[in-house]
């Protein structure tokens, strides 16, 4: 049974979770309290999809705690109003979130399942980088197989570094869909900005990951953690560093027979401080802007590939997106796409406003992207990643490789 299975009843029951909170706060409580007796079964059933014990009982406390709280509810509601810490852990609330006031906004088990991902994207989606890609293939490919006669390799952590746009994430998720692996997409600003349980977040993070091997643990910004360390004067945030590290040097020390891989990403690789970069083990890859040959394919994917026909050639479009990352292509395709659509359905605004049955009901024509949709799609998109930027990579990768 795999717990992506479990995705809609999680849903399902924060929706829920949500609701009964709400009616709590307007103190309905009698509709409150049935709320969280709803809550509690689904979280039973949720805990019935747990591939690991620990997780199951974690979910089975939780589906207690709610029962309880039906109880209070129905029972004496202005005291569980006043002092939820009698029957419930009061946490910190979480601005801008949608678990906001009580019992399990820093669930460890709720904030990695927010984490968790299905990669679709596959090498053929990555224009260019043929050689990041085989070295990355090469990682989970040694990492899986197995040989009787000798210990293989663990070059199972990596850090691609470059400007933003130029496919780190892409890669990252194709080495998961590659592995067919649990794909941890971490946003660090959630692994650790609400104190409290975030050291237990990050090593229920890398347990999970055991549990459902073979996983990838990708972190996109990567230096995010690194400056907390510094930045930081509760001492919280160095805590919730270290225990990255230290559950980076457990994939090391801990046997296992499955691959758990971790690649960290960053447009800031001048940020990490010596102790996090001595961690990654396959070492570190530069993704720079695409060459001529990469923003050819780049470009074939998001137009040709899209059954979109161009007036000009691959080539000349080429020549006229030098400096763009991979992110502005599929931007300036996109922008030429949409002002072919207009130019050639100039009465489809009016359609729009007679409402939803005549949108579907219409049909798009389609045309060639014209000369002029480029250009507009040109103005509208302008490269963001200078030379001096290009250069400030390359004296970094010198400085580290002299150093
Ligand atoms: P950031 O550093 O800002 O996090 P990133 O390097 O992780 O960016 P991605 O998120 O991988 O960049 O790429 C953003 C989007 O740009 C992709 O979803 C894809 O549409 C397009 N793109 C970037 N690079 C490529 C590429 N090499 N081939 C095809 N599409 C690309």
């Amino acid at each position: 049974m795999n717990d992506y299975l479990s995705g809609p009843i999680n849903a399902l029951l924060n929706k829920e979770l949500t609701l009964a909170r709400e009616l709590k706060g307007n103190k309905q409580y009698a509709e409150a309290a049935q709320k969280y007796r709803l809550c509690a079964k689904l979280q039973e059933q949720y805990a019935g999809r747990a591939l690991s014990d620990s997780v199951k009982k974690q979910r089975l406390d939780k589906a207690k705690k709610y029962l309880e709280i039906a109880a209070q509810l129905e029972e004496d509601p202005e005291a569980l109003v006043k002092n939820p810490k009698t029957s419930i852990k009061k946490r910190p609330a979480v601005p801008g979130s949608k678990i906001s006031d009580d019992e399990t906004e820093d669930d460890p088990a709720l904030i990695v399942n927010q984490f968790i991902d299905r990669s679709k994207i596959t090498w053929q989606d990555i224009g260019g980088l043929n050689d990041t890609k085989k070295k990355l293939k090469k990682a989970y490919g040694f990492g899986v197989a197995k040989s009787p006669d000798v210990e293989l390799p663990k070059q199972d952590r990596f850090c691609l570094y470059g400007p933003p746009g130029t496919g780190k994430t892409l890669l990252a998720a194709a080495c998961s869909s590659g592995l067919e692996a649990t794909f941890y997409n971490v946003k660090p600003d959630l692994l650790s900005k609400y104190f409290g349980e975030s050291e237990k977040r990050v090593s229920y993070l890398f347990e999970h990951a055991r549990v459902h091997a073979p996983s990838l643990i990708f972190v996109d910004d990567f230096e995010a953690l690194m400056l907390s360390r510094d930045q930081d004067t509760s001492g919280v945030e160095q805590r919730v560093l270290r225990q990255f590290l230290g559950e980076l040097d457990g994939f090391l020390t801990k046997k296992s027979d499955s691959l758990v891989m971790f690649i960290g990403a960053t447009n800031k690789p001048w940020l990490l401080d010596e102790a996090s970069m001595s961690r990654f083990s396959g070492g570190f890859i530069y993704v720079p802007l695409p060459d001529d040959q990469a923003r050819e394919q780049i470009l074939k994917i998001h137009i040709e590939a899209k059954r979109y026909r161009i007036y000009c050639s691959y080539k000349e479009l080429v020549e006229m997106t030098k400096g763009y990352s991979g992110r502005e292509l599929k931007n300036i395709s996109e922008s030429a796409q949409q002002a072919m659509l207009e130019r050639a359905n100039p009465g489809f605004i009016s359609v729009i406003d007679q409402g939803l049955e005549a949108i579907k009901q219409y049909n798009l024509k389609i045309d060639t992207i014209s000369e002029s949709d480029i250009l507009s799609a040109l103005t509208d998109v302008r490269p963001t990643t200078d030379t001096t930027a290009q250069q400030r990579y390359a004296s970094w990768e010198s400085n580290r490789s002299s150093g």
